[in-house]
């Protein structure tokens, strides 16, 4: 970054300092990923310098003709590998992707349903102060307090109650395998558009590790940047009948112009996706998920719904005696990354909370498998089992052990 030393020095420093945390840490925020170098790359272009309001052929500026040949890739790469019928892969993020598909089919004051914020769902699904909260109605469903997962019957029973015009289905902490098919169900029963979010397990769904939503869903959107492995970004897959209406509600409904650099590295993150190498990549997240949490309830450690089928898990920590709160800065210290994460009938505040999230995308991008999370599960038991104080320098070690054996970026 040599460029970027002689300008700015300050700016500079914080990328380096940046690249080192993530570099001698051990991330295992469930929805960060590393990108390759390719992705890196892309995203690094004077693409970034291109202005392209409109889509490819139907621009409202010139000179666009080698934006559109990269925005035709990602499309049809999206579709390809999604086997989905229409993809816009133009949404800044998830949430806009999401936002979109609101205002593709929804009116302010409509009822929707979403998953309870605090049962795993996502903010733009219905928060009170997010967007989708203030203009629309959101009713939420959640997990059953018996078993940690989504409860259908209930999930039907409010459906038939409230008639909403949409219901998502979808999460950001929920580690068992999403029922598309139900949601299907319920969703003809009652009359409404199904929305899978699947931003978390894109890149399980992209391998067949988790099941596509695709066959089911009126409209799937997700994140670019997490199981995926591309860059931050959202997109979305819907049917062809569907088409013409989202594409304008992302252009010129919600947005201006798209951020074409951050589409390439969308577009190389798709080919990368359908590579072989990345099925195996998927296959060994779920199974490092899986070791990874049969460790932890190996040392005493609950997990809400008591496993995981998928690249996550939520930890409940009430029977450890430490919140959420801080346990995440405790593990901060020692190097090691997580969220404090709210868990299902939770009753602290979402600032405190009873648990973390863990999940395995980014180790595994660093090509650690079974041992190494058999490993992380002892420290994490090394850190938050009562001799934090003892335990800390000799975890500080293991972190940089580790990390030198998997390195990530020069
Ligand atoms: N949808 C789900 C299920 C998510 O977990 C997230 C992010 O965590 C989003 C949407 C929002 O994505 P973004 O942060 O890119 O807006």
């Amino acid at each position: 970054y040599n460029e970027i030393e002689r300008i700015d020095p300050e700016v500079a420093k914080a990328i380096y300092d940046e690249i080192n945390r993530q570099n001698g840490n051990i991330e295992l925020i469930a929805s960060e990923n590393f990108v390759s170098k390719a992705v890196l790359e892309a995203c690094g272009t004077p693409l970034t310098n291109k202005y392209a309001e409109g889509y490819p052929g139907k621009r409202y500026y010139g000179g666009c003709e080698h934006v559109d040949v990269v925005e035709n890739l990602a499309i049809s790469r999206a579709k390809e590998l999604f086997g989905a019928e229409h993809a816009n892969v133009q949404p800044h993020s998830g949430a806009q992707a999401n936002m979109a598909v609101f205002f593709a089919v929804m009116e302010p004051g409509d009822v929707f349903m979403g998953m309870n914020l605090s049962h795993g769902g996502h903010l733009s699904h219905g928060m009170a102060i997010n967007m989708s909260g203030r203009y629309y109605k959101p009713v939420a469903y959640g997990v059953s307090e018996k078993d940690g997962c989504i409860d259908y019957d209930a999930l039907r029973k409010t459906a038939r109650e409230c008639r909403p015009k949409l219901i998502i289905a979808g999460a950001s902490a929920y580690s068992r395998i999403i029922d598309f098919k139900a949601f299907r169900e319920i969703c003809d029963e009652v009359g409404a558009l199904l929305l899978v979010d699947m931003a978390h397990i894109a890149g399980l769904v992209a391998a067949g590790v988790h099941p596509s939503p695709v066959p089911y869903a009126d409209f799937v959107t997700t994140t670019t940047h997490k199981s995926l492995r591309g860059p931050r970004g959202g997109l979305i897959l819907c049917k062809a009948k569907y088409a013409k209406e989202i594409d304008r509600a992302v252009f010129p409904g919600i947005q201006g112009g798209p951020l074409m650099h951050i589409i390439a590295g969308k577009a190389v993150c798709l080919k990368e996706a359908m590579s072989d190498s990345f099925k195996a990549y998927q296959q060994q997240i779920v199974k490092n998920a899986k070791a990874l949490a049969a460790a932890l309830m190996e040392k005493g450690f609950k997990i809400v719904s008591g496993g995981t089928d998928n690249h996550l898990m939520l930890i409940d920590l009430t029977n450890k005696g430490i919140t959420g709160k801080d346990a995440q800065s405790m593990l901060d210290e020692v190097r090691i990354t997580v969220n404090k994460n709210g868990i299902p009938f939770d009753t602290l505040s979402p600032f405190i909370t009873s648990g973390i999230r863990v999940g395995t995308p980014a180790v595994t991008t660093r090509g650690m498998k079974e041992e190494q999370m058999k490993e992380i599960a002892e420290l994490l038991d090394m850190a938050l089992s009562g001799n934090y104080e003892a335990n800390k320098e000799a975890i500080i070690r293991r972190v940089d052990d580790l990390t030198r054996r998997f390195p990530l970026y020069d």
